[in-house]
């Protein structure tokens, strides 16, 4: 692996034990290990090293994906925290592109929390239609913007605890808003393709966004948390894609434990 991928280092005299399971199925348990005939490297080093290697194999993924995606950013169209915020919402069970076609109408008619709270419920409803699920994403939509007015002043906090106070904002959301209107690394934004490629590279053997969300932010540098979920978002849409991967072209096949080639 090029050395100029790694960012996290591992100690100097763990590096051959690292650089040798770097690849390989690394488990926390030594005894799965030795069932995967895991070879050249010894099972209970890799009880100690596991970590090591998995961070070394994020760092290998994260600058690969960089330099393949140098102006990765959020898919969504905003200026403000609110306007992510909502857009945000709106893209639950929906594309980017369909919410970047709804947000500017919007955008342009509630211009603030407290335009958005007065709103007509069954015009917003209408509104945003198109995103899917439009009954329930005016509820949040107009309940958070009250809850903004009444507890912030009609601003978006800045802050995990806050956000997730408020109606419709999840932990998900919260990451989103704080990662990108703030640039504050609060944790790891887990989709449905971050969920997706984190498993099949083996970064996590979790099923739910939490637990996953855990996994990566222990195996990536905190800097890079928002930054990391672009990239394998983008990964996702262009690579590895659900059910037809593009193996033979991917760029991190070496560091894939589903590479297909
Ligand atoms: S090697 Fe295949 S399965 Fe692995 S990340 Fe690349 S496209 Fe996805």
């Amino acid at each position: 692996m090029d050395r100029a991928d790694h960012e996290l280092e591992p100690v100097e005299d763990r590096r051959p034990i690292v650089e040798r399971a770097v690849g390989q199925d690394v488990r926390l348990d030594p005894f799965e290990n030795a069932k995967s005939g895991i070879r050249g490297v010894d099972a209970v080093d890799l009880l100690v090293l596991a970590r090591d290697v998995r961070g070394l194999q994020a760092s290998g993924i994260s600058g690969r994906l960089a330099r393949e995606f140098p102006d990765a950013k959020c898919a969504l169209d905003y200026e403000t925290p609110l306007q992510l915020l909502v857009a945000t919402i709106l893209s639950a069970q929906c594309t980017d592109v369909r919410v970047n076609l709804t947000t500017p109408g919007l955008f342009a008619t509630y211009r603030s929390a407290g335009a958005l709270a007065a709103a007509n419920p069954a015009t917003l409803e209408s509104e945003i239609r198109s995103t899917g699920f439009y009954h329930n994403k005016a509820k949040s939509l107009l309940g958070m913007a009250a809850a903004l007015v009444e507890r912030h002043g009609g601003n978006v906090p800045d802050t995990m605890d806050e956000l997730v106070q408020l109606p419709g904002v999840g932990r998900k959301t919260a990451n989103v808003v704080l990662g990108n209107a703030f640039a504050k690394n609060e944790g790891v934004v887990v989709d449905t393709h971050v969920q997706r490629i984190s498993g099949l590279l083996r970064l996590t053997r979790q099923t739910t966004p939490e637990k996953i969300e855990r996994d990566l932010m222990a195996l990536v540098t905190r800097p890079k948390w928002t930054l990391f979920s672009h990239y394998l978002i983008l990964h996702g849409r262009k690579t590895c894609i659900a059910r037809r991967p593009k193996c033979e072209s991917c760029r991190i096949s070496d560091l894939c434990l589903s590479s297909r080639v």
